[in-house]
């Protein structure tokens, strides 16, 4: 951490070898240690049959996808899924050679065509979609066949053909030139609430058209269910893989899955301390005055806003840690910068080091904690870190 024990002038910045700190005003921290922890408790609690593959869409959840991908590989997880085919091909360009799954759909000949060239295994959720690739690879003279993935809808009514119509779905796919069923799965919609009723209902489900399929004489085939929040809530639902995203970067899914395994989070935000000033009583602070110092106090100003992804409806709800000390956050958060009451910290100095998500001694502020401010999940904090924040791999 860099301190300045005086006010340093000009030409001591220039000097002072640590002068990057004004180049480096706020950026992501990606605990690869802990990603390695939590893979790693993830693996122990799966039985060895199952394996895990780690969801790294949205850029392994904001977390930065190619480091990600490299570090779970590396720490027992097997395969990758993502959302879209670019997304895949960044992974596939990184020179990342584990099967990667895309969870969304794909439809038109350029993504068909990259999916084959770049080795990417797409999700099949519907026979109209299943004909058009296997026309499509037909056209393009694909020689070999391509592994596909057959989506079921259980109850989520999102992408998949409806479970009751299962056996006859992957009947057709079976008979398609150039396309090879490699896994039938489907997605829960409530294995994070404490009620199981609709996910033990989405696992029968799941389980009468798997019969359905087997009593047409069809091999069982690769199948697999859970996200994180049922991989945490029931070992039934695991079969021959897990999904799982927000367990791996350290997150429960729900309160009451915390005591089911050991997860440490990985992403922290930090910003520096850009200038600290006192203020007068009666001063108000940030656009359209919304604090107003009811007495002399201590402000810093920190280099991180909104077009950071610090959500600006968290303006005068959230704190930050600064040497360990929690301080409120004040006025309205701007694009670039917030304002902090460092009223507790006298001796606080430009440069120094701000927490905004993370931990700092015995102080911890998590993801969940502005997601309940919000009345958001946690997952949509994650993924908010836009891309002018540096992402920086600690070891
Ligand atoms: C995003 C996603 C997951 C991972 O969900 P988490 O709750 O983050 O574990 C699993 N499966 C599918 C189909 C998904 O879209």
């Amino acid at each position: 951490m860099l301190r300045h024990e005086q006010s340093p002038s000009i030409t001591d910045y220039q000097q002072c070898d640590t002068y990057a700190w004004f180049s480096q005003r706020a950026w992501v921290e990606v605990d690869l240690a802990a990603l390695s922890h939590n893979v790693q408790q993830l693996r122990r609690f799966l039985s060895a049959r199952t394996q895990l593959m780690v969801v790294v869409k949205a850029d392994a959840y904001g977390h930065g996808v190619v480091i990600v991908a490299q570090t779970v590989l590396k720490s027992g997880a097997s395969w990758l899924g993502v959302a879209t085919v670019p997304e895949g091909i960044q992974l596939r360009e990184a020179g990342i050679k584990a099967p990667i799954l895309i969870l969304g759909a794909t439809y038109t000949l350029e993504q068909i065509h990259a999916l084959a060239h770049w080795k990417l295994q797409p999700t099949l959720s519907s026979p109209k979609q299943a004909l058009i690739f296997s026309n499509t690879l037909e056209a393009i003279n694909c020689d070999s066949h391509l592994p596909v993935h057959i989506k079921l809808d259980t109850g989520m009514s999102r992408l998949g053909t409806d479970w009751q119509q299962a056996g006859e779905f992957v009947q057709l796919v079976q008979r398609l030139p150039h396309l090879k069923i490699a896994s039938i799965y489907s997605h829960l919609a409530t294995a994070d609430s404490l009620d199981p009723t609709v996910m033990n209902e989405q696992h029968t489900r799941f389980e009468s058209a798997i019969a359905q399929i087997k009593a047409m004489g069809i091999e069982p085939p690769y199948l697999h269910l859970a996200n994180s929040a049922a991989t945490l809530a029931d070992k039934r639902l695991h079969y021959d893989m897990v999904r799982v995203g927000l367990a791996v970067y350290g997150l429960y899914p729900a309160l009451h899955l915390r005591e089911r395994i050991d997860l440490k989070p990985v992403l922290q935000v930090k910003a520096r301390v850009t200038q600290v000033k006192n203020i007068a009583q009666g001063t108000g602070v940030s656009y359209g005055h919304q604090f107003v110092a009811e007495q002399e106090l201590r402000l810093a100003v920190v280099g991180i806003g909104y077009a950071d992804g610090v959500p600006r409806n968290l303006s005068q709800k959230m704190q930050a840690i600064i040497r360990g000390v929690r301080v409120p956050q004040i006025g309205t958060i701007t694009m670039d910068q917030l304002m902090l009451d460092v009223s507790a910290l006298p001796s606080l100095q430009e440069g120094e080091v701000v927490t905004l998500l993370g931990q700092q001694g015995d102080e911890n502020i998590y993801a969940e904690d502005w997601a309940t401010q919000l009345n958001t999940i946690s997952w949509e904090i994650l993924c908010g870190f836009k891309h002018r924040l540096p992402r920086v791999a600690v070891i």
